[in-house]
């Protein structure tokens, strides 16, 4: 029996761990860095304890003091969740040498599919499918380029290691090699502490389709049917949905029972997902086993009405299985959506900031938001920038889709950039509509997407304009125009406002990365009259409208909107069903940008570690090439030249730890 029980874990998984414990009556233990002292999972559980720093590697990734902690409280059970400790042997183990369980597989099974390729072998053996590729212990560069010479390009190079997408490179032709290989193996080497690769032939076009697997420790197994992973950026899920659309009953049979075998191989016990890549021609392969509960886990429960985590809970005291095969029916049609704190137009980079506004959609039956964050939470550096996951259910895959944009629509976030918008660009996408889904949907839709997310920015802006002018108007934002002050224009202006004035300004917003302008004629409006004239490109706006309290009403060109709004510091965040926009208004450029040499360029895109310099100070480098390579939130990012040029300098060592904003290094442009 399980009476108290310890979750090694954070942030949302965390939380959704405890509300079945608390369901069930079983007492809660949250461990926490002491980033996460405030965090809403500590506030859940009965009880919590101090793990130390930040970093996970002083916090959550102390198996050992984790271990006394719960010796100490009288824990029964350890929940590890997912990421951290959750595929580790030798904290199973640790767990059953102190006489308490390891919500999770035997650690003889974790081994036995840590390794993409010892793992790979097994189901060689076990007669389960494979992707052809190299998956053997020499690991000597040659010995790897010859198989994928052999394979022919393009070839995926994945981290024996790896998890999340991380240490995974594709190479399109033999020249690429060297330079993927070394990239795989350090990024492996950061997130792993190993560099072991394997070699796969690269499938151009397949779906990720996985099954979520339960064995007990009475030798039964079931499968609760497939989840299809397929839209994915840098090879990391952002949607998920169960069933997989147009998966005939026949290939959901054979790969059922295909991912029972992999797991009765290894004599597995819990929850367990067997990932498969299903091609065009309906032949799957196997990829790899996740020896523990998923992020996406919960499309499934959605769609067979079943508590994974209770399951998993009741396995671990040793129970059977709570229904046969046969007893499991699959019902309806769920999505997941993982939003995100990034910036999808700045390459996904992920951002850090205070949650100023969290108001996430109402929830009900059909729609469920797993989070572990509450308004006025960081999202820091040093953890997964998710921020919750938004899971619907409808009878059918039309229904839920609706249902999903339409909850992405009430998912209002102010306080950093998030991937909302670009979400319901996918959601609503025709391609995906349609479910033509396959892993590169991101890449081969990129320009689409992309430039509807653009085109939809520029439709916004005299709703922002209107914001920052009513919102300026109000006094409540002295500081933001102090800063930028400039007496001769008018926008900078923080006094009393002239009626009837006949000036014209140029607003300028900062989106994410990119600028965008308009006119703002104010010969129709001051302090007055209410309307303004707005020129976006060719076309012209007559706007007015009010605010009150974190309400806008804008009336543009006769049509009426509602908007919430946020406004902190110089930051502002505009909301309605249509609109997640975070922006900053940007003082004119008065300098001379001819003399700029370009070293805006190399300020650290945020807080993180120098990796590796690509180049020799005084090197010639040319326009695009790789210089200098930094780590920040797991993630690799490369930084480019931006013209042929020289390096001049390096400011930091690799190795070294940097403030988001700071320059890395000097620059000369070829031509300056
Ligand atoms: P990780 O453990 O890092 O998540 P996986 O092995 O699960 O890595 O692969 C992640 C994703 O990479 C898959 O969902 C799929 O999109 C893509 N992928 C993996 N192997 C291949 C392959 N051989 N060909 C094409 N795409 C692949």
């Amino acid at each position: 029996m399980i009476n108290k029980l310890l979750v090694a874990n954070r942030g949302e998984i965390a939380c959704r761990v405890m509300k079945t414990a608390k369901l069930l009556g079983i007492q809660t233990v949250a461990v926490y860095s002491d980033a996460d002292a405030n965090a809403r999972h500590v506030a859940m559980a009965d009880e919590a304890v101090n793990l130390g720093p930040a970093p996970s590697k002083e916090s959550y990734l102390r198996g050992d003091l984790i271990i006394e902690h719960a010796k100490t409280l009288g824990v029964d059970a350890i929940h590890p969740g997912y990421g951290f400790l959750s595929e580790n042997a030798e904290f199973a183990n640790l767990c059953k040498s102190n006489n308490i369980i390891f919500v999770g597989p035997p650690a003889s099974a974790i081994e036995a599919m840590g390794s993409k390729s010892a793992a790979k072998r097994i189901m060689e053996e076990a007669g389960v499918p494979l992707v052809p590729g190299y998956h053997g212990d020499d690991q000597q560069e040659s010995t790897l380029k010859k198989s994928a010479d052999e394979m022919g390009y393009p070839v995926l190079l994945k981290a024996a290691a790896g998890g999340g997408g991380k240490g995974m490179r594709q190479v399109w032709n033999e020249s690429e090699f060297t330079q993927a290989l070394n990239a795989a193996k350090r990024e492996s080497m950061a997130s792993f502490g190993d560099d072991h690769m394997l070699v796969e032939k690269y499938l151009t076009r397949p779906r990720h389709v996985e099954i979520q697997v339960f064995c007990d420790s009475h030798g039964n197994g079931v499968y609760l049917f497939e989840r299809d992973c397929s839209v994915q950026r840098r090879h990391q899920k952002i949607i998920e949905e169960a069933p997989a659309p147009n998966m005939s009953q026949e290939i959901r049979e054979r790969m059922g029972e295909a991912a029972i075998l992999a797991a009765k191989a290894i004599n597995y016990e819990g929850a367990g997902t067997v990932e498969f890549l299903l091609d065009e021609d309906g032949s799957f392969y196997f990829m790899e086993m996740n020896t523990r509960l998923q992020v996406e886990h919960p499309v499934t429960e959605m769609i067979t009405g079943e508590d994974l985590v209770q399951w998993q809970l009741s396995v671990a005291e040793g129970n059977a299985l709570p229904k046969t095969q046969q007893e499991l029916t699959l019902n309806g049609h769920s999505f997941e959506a993982r939003i995100y704190a990034e910036d999808p137009a700045n390459n996904f980079l992920p951002s850090t900031g205070t949650l100023h506004l969290l108001q996430p959609p109402e929830q009900s039956s059909l729609v469920r938001v797993d989070t572990g964050v509450i308004q006025g939470d960081e999202v820091s550096v040093y953890y997964d920038p998710m921020i919750a996951k938004l899971v619907v259910w409808g009878e059918s895959r039309d229904i839920a889709l609706k249902r999903l944009l339409h909850a992405l629509g009430d998912y209002h976030i102010a306080g950093v950039t998030t991937n909302i918008e670009f979400l319901k660009r996918v959601a609503s996408f025709s391609a995906f509509q349609a479910a033509e889904l396959t892993t590169t949907f991101v890449d081969k839709h990129n320009d689409a997407l992309f430039a509807e997310v653009k085109r939809d920015t520029q439709a916004k802006l005299p709703a922002m304009a209107l914001l920052a002018i009513l919102h300026r108007r109000l006094g409540k934002s002295m500081d933001v125009f102090d800063k930028h002050s400039h007496e001769s224009s008018p926008w900078f202006t923080t006094g009393a406002w002239r009626a009837n004035s006949t000036y014209k300004e140029q607003v300028t917003v900062l989106v994410g990365e990119e600028e965008f302008h308009a006119k703002v004629n104010h010969t129709l409006g001051g302090e007055t009259s209410e309307a303004w004239e707005v020129v976006v490109g060719d076309n012209t706006f007559i706007v007015s409208g009010s605010i009150n309290n974190h309400q806008l009403r804008a009336n543009i060109n006769g049509i009426e909107s509602r908007y919430t709004f946020a406004v902190k510091d110089d930051e502002f965040g505009l909301f309605n069903q249509d609109t997640h926009i975070n922006f900053s208004v940007v003082a004119p450029s008065h300098g001379d940008d001819d003399h700029n040499n370009g070293n805006s360029n190399f300020d650290a895109p945020m807080n993180g570690t120098i990796v590796a310099h690509l180049v020799k100070p005084g090197e010639q480098v040319k326009k695009g090439e790789p210089i200098l390579v930094m780590e920040a939130m797991k993630m690799e990012h490369s930084i480019t030249a931006p013209s042929d040029g020289v390096v001049d300098s390096f400011y930091f060592e690799p190795g070294e730890l940097v403030d988001g904003g700071a320059l890395l290094l000097e620059f000369t442009n070829a031509d300056s």
